[in-house]
């Protein structure tokens, strides 16, 4: 059975519980710093809000421990009425309290609800069964629009569409779609792009996509541990030294199955914490015990854009390097460009330190596709469904 998205049953003068994802960064005086998740849920709220439906949304926002002002999604609410013309956007404090469930009662035609952070409430990660009848109390339809949150199951992602029907928002859709045409049928030659800090937390993905790929190009603290690997003198850099065995087995495995390894032969060492650091280049066979891997350096990185100038996918998860220090970001952004002017190529990128080293930068939309999802994108490559997207079929 497959999700029914909204663009593809008539949902009209319902009341629809949203699941959307407005977990953005805050600025430190408690704003939006950042709306593009916001932004990502618009299309689905017009369009249901144009059937006639009244609306009552439900997001986290940070990692509240209980209820903590500090994580409450009013300045949410705020940017949302500048974005949604026409419409009163109300926060709803607390929706199991008789105040919130008076308010809910009396919702305007002209009004969005949107529930106080539901990471409020513990029960929410507990996937609480009381929890999740309140929940769908409030509403007659559930839309999932938040692919993001689909690897958890929470309440208001697997829970809710246990007792009302579900569907899938069209951002849900766009991801799904994007994702599951580049891993079922992508078109040749595919080039994988992989950084990051960890080779243990990804071995299933590359697995997965070894399946799928022609070229891998290595970056990040991943690229240090298959250098290590290779015996490369690799000094105080991030590496895994408990993955060792991992990354030998994953280079054998892609000779195996004649895909191509690329690993920086040129790196930046320098000082992580240091703001004017220096930049230095070094050959592999130039590291010392001393050394600092925090980049790949600009023979790796024209290497690596040849590479992904001839590619019709591209598939990138991961910063090449220590890019919260902008002088090791050089490589990343190296990367971002490269894969923005290839034109003919689809291209994919994900992870939530990748799309966060990129934002602040032009030509986001020369990228095919932006996940939105981290961790779920993740598990979706590995695994080819999530915990939200299963719950969708249940009942739609
Ligand atoms: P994503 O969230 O996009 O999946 P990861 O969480 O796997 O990415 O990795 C991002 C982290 O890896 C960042 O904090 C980045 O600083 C770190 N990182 C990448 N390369 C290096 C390196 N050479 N040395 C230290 N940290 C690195
Ligand atoms: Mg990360």
């Amino acid at each position: 059975m497959n999700i029914k998205y909204i663009d593809e049953v008539e949902i009209r003068d319902k009341k629809v519980l949203l699941r959307v994802d407005f977990n953005v960064p805050l600025t430190t005086d408690g704003s939006v710093a950042q709306d593009l998740r916001i932004k990502y849920a618009l299309p689905t709220i017009e369009r249901l809000l144009k059937n006639g439906n009244q609306l009552i949304l439900i997001s986290y926002l940070g990692r509240p421990k209980g209820r903590d002002i500090g994580f409450s999604l009013a300045p949410v609410v705020k940017r949302l009425q500048e974005l949604i013309a026409g419409y009163k956007i109300a926060l709803v404090d607390d929706f199991l309290s008789e105040p919130g469930q008076k308010q809910i009662a009396s919702q305007d035609k002209n009004e969005i609800l949107v529930l106080e952070n539901i990471r409020f409430y513990s029960e929410e990660k507990e996937n609480d069964k009381n929890f999740i009848k309140r929940l769908a109390e409030l509403g007659q339809v559930y839309v999932n629009d938040a692919f993001s949150v689909c690897h958890r199951e929470e309440a208001s992602v697997v829970g809710i569409p246990t007792l009302i029907p579900g569907y899938g928002g069209l951002s849900l859709k766009k991801e799904i779609t994007m994702l599951s045409s580049v891993l079922q049928d992508p078109k040749k030659p595919v080039v994988v792009i992989l950084g990051g800090a960890k080779i243990s937390t990804k071995i299933n993905l590359i697995s997965r996509l070894m399946t799928i790929s022609d070229t891998f190009l290595i970056g990040g603290g991943m690229a240090t541990t298959f250098l290590c690997a290779h015996g490369v003198q690799v000094g105080k850099s991030l590496y895994e030294n408990t993955a060792l065995d991992e990354a030998r087995k994953i280079l054998a495995l892609a000779k195996e199955k004649n895909t191509l390894i690329v690993l920086p032969q040129e790196v930046v060492v320098g000082d992580r914490n240091d703001p004017k650091s220096a930049r230095i280049f070094k050959k592999l066979t130039e590291l010392t015990e001393n050394d600092t891997i925090l980049d790949i350096g600009p023979n790796a990185e024209a290497v690596y854009r040849s590479h992904i100038t001839k590619a019709e996918t591209i598939i990138w998860n991961g910063p090449m390097g220590y890019y919260e220090n902008p002088i090791f970001a050089h490589g990343t952004e190296s990367i971002f460009d490269a894969i923005t002017q290839n034109t003919h190529a689809t291209s994919v990128v994900g992870g939530g330190d990748t799309v966060a080293a990129i934002l602040d930068e032009k030509h986001l939309d020369k990228i095919t596709h932006i996940s939105t999802g981290g961790g779920a994108m993740l598990e979706y490559i590995e695994k080819g469904t999530l915990p939200g997207i299963e719950a969708l079929k249940k009942r739609s």
